[in-house]
């Protein structure tokens, strides 16, 4: 089974943020991106009738993907409340607001419940702002589920799988892509920036 094309197009229409804050790395990831990591968890786990977590869910690209691609129950963490406004009525939009809990917390002090989740499926803050804003992310994640699908800076792997070793995991790099920055933030001066990313998937033993 592999997840098809059309959930790219769905997510790539949905609503973006309103307002996006530098501080919290707020971008919304590309509909092929969303689709290329769903790919690689529903080769996994296969996403038709999964339990996914979904942390810094911002809009809910990744977490509507998911239930669009037949997860039973995504649940989706955000920190920003206006972003988690737009993620309900985003999944509102499409359908799939009976099968999304959103919860609006810090994702450090989120306590998961362990195993909740077959799998998680994130795109976190890459850590360009704030060093190390993405390491409490796969840290909960591997404690909610035995499977993590997420992105982060190309770069950082080699920190990613070392730090994978000591929670007990694997880490493995997936995917490479170009991931569009665009210019909504003063400090930018090109209208698109590319940032090199890496998929990357943990592994609890
Ligand atoms: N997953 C979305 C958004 C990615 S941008 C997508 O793929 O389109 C990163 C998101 O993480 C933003 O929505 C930001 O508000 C959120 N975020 C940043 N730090 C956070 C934290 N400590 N806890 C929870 N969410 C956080």
């Amino acid at each position: 089974m592999t997840v098809e094309g059309s959930v790219a197009r769905v997510v790539d229409e949905l609503e973006g943020f309103p307002d996006p804050d530098p501080s919290l790395e707020q971008y919304e990831t590309p509909g092929e991106i969303v689709l290329a990591m769903l790919n690689v968890a529903d080769s996994e786990v296969g996403i038709e009738g999964a339990r996914v977590l979904d942390l810094g869910a911002g809009t809910g690209r990744i977490g509507i993907g998911a239930a669009l691609a037949g997860a039973t129950h995504v649940t989706c963490v955000e920190v920003d409340p206006e972003a988690a406004e737009v993620l309900k009525r985003n999944a509102e939009r499409v359908g799939v607001d009976d099968r999304i809990e959103v919860i609006v917390e810090d994702v450090s002090g989120w306590d998961p419940e362990p195993d909740g989740y077959d799998v998680t499926v994130m795109n976190p803050p890459f850590g360009c702002r704030r060093r190390g804003a993405d390491r409490p992310f796969v840290e909960k994640a591997l404690r909610a589920s035995p499977l993590v699908v997420s992105l982060h800076r190309a770069g950082t792997e080699g920190f990613w799988r070392r730090r994978a070793r000591d929670l007990g995991a694997t880490c493995e790099v997936v995917g490479m892509v170009r991931f569009p920055i665009k210019a909504s933030f003063g400090f930018h001066r090109k209208p698109v920036e590319f940032v090199d990313a890496v998929v990357l998937k943990f592994e609890r033993g």
